[in-house]
């Protein structure tokens, strides 16, 4: 049965744990905007949470909870059931996200509500998880590369096969193009490769993203070549991040993908100014939060 799980180099370190780290989705924000990696990981501005990438949360708990369940239940009727509990169970620890819905009445809910179901309606089309036995879901992954480099993040899904080949498994449910979000995806894909590879010396043997918005899935074969060049850039992102975070000098990168962005009020490239610099955060810049691990 799946369970929710921790995997790190130095199990127990919890010194280490709060090591200021790199994760994917702080990693594709340096590389899409240096500037946007400085408001959300060092000034960390709060951002307000969209409808979407709430339901994008909903959704993976509920996937996560459909895989605690035994095999033979995992159905689509057990899966629209399980979306009240998860929700009331997300909304208990984030009040602030019920608050979002004030002010709309029960049919605009409902209607929410039934876009989630069409997401889970859309995983199903994809897979039978009646026939999975994943190792674990929402898989905490860390671990310092001999470079010092920490790296550290969540797997939404990981299955193991009996002969011990590993697939990575992503569930999206953004609503961004998928021509925008694939390369972050296999970005974060790969990211997630080279931790495993590193903590279980085994290259996994397939990436997996899951569009439950459009109903496709992608799978990659990577190879270890490619995974130790990929270590490598993860190494050179964070040197900059580090340089930058010394110097306090984020710059804009403005391109598309602006039109995602929270705060575009504080940029320059859209006449505002940043707040002064606060310097570099202690203790930890790399947190990743639910709604990254929902996109
Ligand atoms: S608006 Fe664009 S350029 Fe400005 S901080 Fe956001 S992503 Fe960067």
């Amino acid at each position: 049965m799946a369970q929710i799980a921790t995997e790190e180099a130095q199990p127990g370190s919890r010194t280490a744990a709060r090591r200021p780290a790199l994760s994917p989705s702080r990693a594709s924000d340096f590389k899409q905007c240096p500037l946007l990696y400085r408001f959300r990981a060092v000034d960390r501005l709060p951002e307000v949470p969209t409808k979407a990438q709430l339901r994008g949360t909903l959704v993976h708990s509920v996937l996560e909870r459909l895989f605690a369940l035994p095999q033979h239940d995992r159905l689509p009727g057990r899966a629209r059931e399980l979306l009240a509990p998860a929700w009331s169970e997300l909304t208990g620890e984030r009040p602030e996200w019920a608050e979002l819905f004030a002010g709309e009445d029960d049919a605009q809910v409902a209607e929410w509500l039934s876009s989630a179901e069409k997401l889970l309606d859309s995983y199903f089309a994809l897979e039978d998880p009646r026939r999975l036995d994943p190792e674990a879901c929402e898989l905490h992954v860390e671990i310092e590369l001999d470079s010092g480099v920490r790296l550290r993040g969540y797997v939404d899904r990981l299955d193991v096969a009996p002969t011990g080949e590993i697939r990575v498994v992503d569930y999206k449910t953004g609503t961004a193009p998928r021509e925008i979000g694939e390369a972050k995806a296999m970005f974060q894909m790969k990211f997630y490769a080279v931790v495993l590879w590193r903590l279980r010396g085994i290259v996994p043997r397939q990436l997996k993203l899951m569009y439950l918005t459009d109903g496709q899935s992608l799978a990659y074969t990577p190879d270890e070549p490619e995974l130790r060049r990929f270590e490598r850039t993860l190494e050179a992102i964070w040197q900059a991040i580090l340089k930058a975070g010394r110097t306090g000098d984020f710059r804009p990168s403005p391109s598309r993908l602006c039109d995602w962005c929270a705060h575009q009020s504080l940029c320059p490239s859209f006449g505002g100014t940043p707040p002064d610099y606060p310097g570099w955060p202690e203790p930890d810049p790399g947190e990743e939060t639910p709604l990254d691990r929902a996109d």
